[in-house]
């Protein structure tokens, strides 16, 4: 677990775009916190500065103290769940949920406890053995989740992870993300368009428009209120 800090983020882009414009906010321990806001409004640029797949113009983001721009992509101990699954499509199911741990130097035996353990919390054990393409797009959004899990990262980061899957699929999985989250309390960011999945997963909203948070705070009160 651990604290996110973001302190007067700022990002320009090559060729001069703002697309963050001084964002300061602290994550607490455990918290789940849902980015919202209209397209091009910065989320996914500011996902990708705290999981230090982009630079920061200036400001500073640090995750349990350490300042990510500072950490080798091997020390960045986050974990990214995209929508495109981004499971290798060579490997077995469980040679995914593998791979980030084998590149970590985690033994074999904890390699294997963490697998079984991920496996039955997001009921995926009858398909270790398959590719992915012998899964559904549910099955093969749970091996994600799946391979973020295994990692036991301080931090979750989540890039519309539902947004290929169909209605039915969307609805379930937010509850399964939502209830995986709070079990194993793990800080997170999860950037969403969608907003019953906002709701339904928010410690806190966040919504950012053009570069700047504009309000912040619990479903209830940025909902419910009259
Ligand atoms: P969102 O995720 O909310 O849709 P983005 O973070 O993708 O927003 O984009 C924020 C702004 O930054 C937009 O104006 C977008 O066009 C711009 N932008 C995003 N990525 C790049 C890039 N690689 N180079 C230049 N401009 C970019
Ligand atoms: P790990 O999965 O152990 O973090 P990788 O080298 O596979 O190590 O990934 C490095 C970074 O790129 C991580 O932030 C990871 O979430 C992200 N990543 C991994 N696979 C993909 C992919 N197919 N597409 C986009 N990003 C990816």
């Amino acid at each position: 677990m651990a604290t996110i800090e973001l302190k007067d983020v700022r990002k320009v882009y090559a060729g001069g775009v703002e697309a963050i414009k001084g964002v300061s906010l602290d994550i607490e321990d455990g918290e789940m916190i849902v980015l919202v806001g209209p397209s091009g409004c910065g989320k996914s640029t500011l996902l990708r500065m705290v999981a230090g797949l982009e630079s920061i113009s200036s400001g500073e983001v640090t995750i349990a103290g350490k300042r990510v721009n500072d950490l080798e992509p091997a020390e960045r101990d986050i974990a990214m769940v995209f929508q495109n699954y981004a499971l290798y499509p060579h490997m077995t199911v469980r040679q995914n949920l593998a791979y980030g741990l084998k590149n970590r130097n985690t033994s074999k035996d904890e390699i294997d406890r963490r697998i079984t353990e991920a496996a039955r919390a997001l009921e995926i054990e009858p398909f270790l053995e398959r590719k992915p393409r012998q899964l559904s797009g549910g099955q093969r959004q749970r091996v994600a989740m799946g391979r973020a899990i295994v990692r036991k990262p301080a931090a979750f980061l989540f890039d519309e992870p539902l947004s290929n899957l169909d209605a039915k699929l969307r609805v379930q999985m937010r509850v399964e993300i939502r209830r995986l989250q709070r079990s194993l309390a793990t800080t997170s960011i999860y950037v969403t368009h969608d907003q019953m999945e906002a709701m339904t997963l928010a410690d806190r909203l966040v919504v950012l428009n053009a570069g700047r948070i504009e309000q912040v705070g619990t479903p209830i009160e940025l909902y419910e209120k009259p």
